[in-house]
């Protein structure tokens, strides 16, 4: 591969994961008044997530359940829940297809 095609590969994929990160954000924002159409959106912003083979940041990739692409609104489609235990991690459950996600738990400070 040539140097070239490298950085317009890398230049795709930092398109792709702004294009995946406005998914989320118009997600969020309608996620009341039409949830159908988030989960549309969070399906959208996963395809270009597997597409690309992007990783995503951690503030996104709570967003979307990685087993059934549902938009994760907390409290909706989605249990937050903080496990003091060792090591302390925040466990998030999908409440449409009940996949467990742990994301391990940096106190600040
Ligand atoms: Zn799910």
């Amino acid at each position: 591969m040539t140097q070239k095609t490298k950085s317009r590969k890398a230049k795709q994929r930092k398109i792709a994961l702004e294009r995946v990160e406005r998914l989320i954000d118009f997600a969020s924002s309608i996620f009341d008044r039409r949830p159908e159409l988030s989960h549309r959106h969070a399906e959208l912003a996963w395809k270009l997530k597997t597409r690309y083979n992007l990783r995503l940041p951690n503030h996104l990739n709570r967003k979307i359940c990685r087993k059934c692409h549902a938009f994760w609104a907390p409290g909706a489609t989605c249990r937050v829940r903080l496990q003091s235990s060792h090591p302390p991690h925040v466990v998030i459950t999908c409440l449409k297809c009940g996949y467990k996600k742990r994301i391990p738990y940096k106190a600040r400070g």
